[in-house]
């Protein structure tokens, strides 16, 4: 029969990739606790309305590129394009968003965005972000931005450039929409299909629109930080100055808008050197409206999502040892028994451990113990079960030991057994047996 194939832009994560991925999820887990951030898992799918009021309805995520479809009694639902307006909702029915008190949660999982796949891109991806709740202080943005390059050098990405902006608020964004407007308008001949349209629904859009002619224009445009307010200034300036102070090498871009309606103020990203077109391995901002547009209390907040696969590519090439430690090996059926039970022992000890069947020839069973890169096999049959001890061979001295296994032993026993080996006992035949 014809092998199904999967869906185009959903991939499956295998081994080894599937190790390193789980090993920068655990480095970032490690320093986003470090910050003092909790764990919040929030389902994939969410009622449409949800990101179709927080994203923005003119943004090209909620315009064409959810995943949406009508639940069986009728309800649209979507698949989460990305975790801030979840982890939001999330936490304001959780009675965590509260007045006088602060959320830091963090969630990681897949996102699903229907673009046009390809290196760097595709339709699930993951991402692994950070939320802080209940702050509106230039302070809680600077911290933010730390543990966002905190998190790019705990995944090997510390080439990654941080660029930075300020996008205004609701006080000041308005009269930097007009004349954006207005400088659209008037060079709206050499404008693409896509940013006239976008020139009355949503023009900081234009911005970021990635036609050469369009990129042309634009970089006369009128810059946002040219339209501050004072409040907005000064608390941009604020977050600059704690940066610099804490060593964070970062620059300024008027044109970073990022692709969602509720950022207000501060927006950041991470550009990767090494990525080509998709450089882009995660960013961020302050979103002060969210909480409340979404029915909670007025609480200021803050964040950035981290894209995993990005970081992947982009990481210095780490490798994961995926290796079994030990190999168990029966000699003969008779000691299958003893044999589960010396592997289960290690395995309750940590030790990753490889239990190879009775029915295959010991010769077949050390070259796939090689193969596999176990340190040490260790072999047993009927004489060592009778006098309880086994014979290991240290795969990567290739010398063979006669270990008083005392099969009984704890796993931890045992690895301190077989590490004592590796570190001193002379090999077998070339001055007497360890062990006996
Ligand atoms: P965004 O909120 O859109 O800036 O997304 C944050 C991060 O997620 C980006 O910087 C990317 O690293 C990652 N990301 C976004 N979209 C995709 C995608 N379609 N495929 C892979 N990674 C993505």
């Amino acid at each position: 029969m014809k092998a199904l194939g999967g869906v185009k832009g959903f991939h499956d994560i295998v081994p080894p990739e599937s190790e390193r991925f789980t090993a920068l999820e655990d480095r970032l887990r490690g320093v986003l606790r470090s910050y003092n951030y909790d764990e919040i898992r929030v389902p994939i799918a969410e009622r449409t309305e949800l990101f179709a009021r927080s994203l923005g309805e003119t943004t090209d995520i909620v315009e064409k590129e959810m995943y949406t479809f009508d639940d069986r009694d009728g309800t649209s639902l979507t698949l989460r394009p990305e975790g801030t307006a979840s982890v939001v909702r999330a936490a304001i029915a959780a009675g965590l968003a509260q007045r006088e008190r602060v959320a830091k949660l963090y969630y990681t999982g897949p996102m699903f965005r229907r673009e046009r796949p390809q290196r760097g891109r595709s339709r699930q991806f993951h991402q692994i972000g950070a939320e802080l709740i209940g702050r509106d202080d230039a302070m809680a943005d600077a911290e933010t931005v730390v543990l966002f390059a905190d998190c790019l050098t705990a995944a090997g990405v510390s080439t990654a450039h941080i660029v930075l902006n300020s996008l205004g608020d609701a006080a000041c964004r308005p009269a930097y929409r007009a004349a954006l407007t207005a400088y659209g308008e008037a060079h709206v001949a050499e404008l693409c299909a896509n940013c006239r349209q976008r020139l009355t629904r949503n023009p900081l859009r234009l911005l970021d629109c990635k036609e050469e002619g369009c990129r042309r224009v634009m970089a006369d445009a009128p810059r946002v930080t040219d339209h501050l307010c004072d409040a907005c200034r000064a608390h941009f300036d604020e977050v600059k100055r704690l940066l610099a102070a804490a060593d964070i090498a970062f620059s300024e871009d008027p044109r970073l808008v990022r692709g969602l309606d509720y950022y207000v103020r501060t927006a950041f990203e991470a550009l990767a050197p090494n990525l080509g077109a998709q450089n882009a391995v995660g960013g961020g901002g302050r979103y002060d409206g969210l909480v409340e547009a979404l029915g909670g209390p007025p609480l200021a907040g803050v964040g950035f999502a981290l894209g995993v696969e990005r970081l992947l590519l982009a990481g210095e090439a780490s490798t994961v040892d995926t290796s079994p430690q030990v190999s168990v090996i029966p000699l003969a059926a008779a000691a299958t028994l003893a044999a589960l039970q010396m592997a289960r022992r290690l395995r309750l000890a940590g030790v990753r451990t490889e239990l190879e069947s009775s029915g295959r020839s010991v010769k077949s069973a050390m070259r796939r113990a090689d193969k596999l890169g176990a340190r040490f096999a260790i072999l047993v049959g009927d004489d060592e079960l009778a006098a309880g001890r086994a014979t290991v061979r240290d795969l990567r001295a290739q010398r063979d030991h006669r270990l008083v296994l005392a099969i009984d032993a704890a796993g931890a026993a045992l690895m301190d057994g077989l590490h004592a080996i590796a570190a001193s006992a002379p090999p077998v035949g070339a001055g007497g047996a360890a062990g006996g």
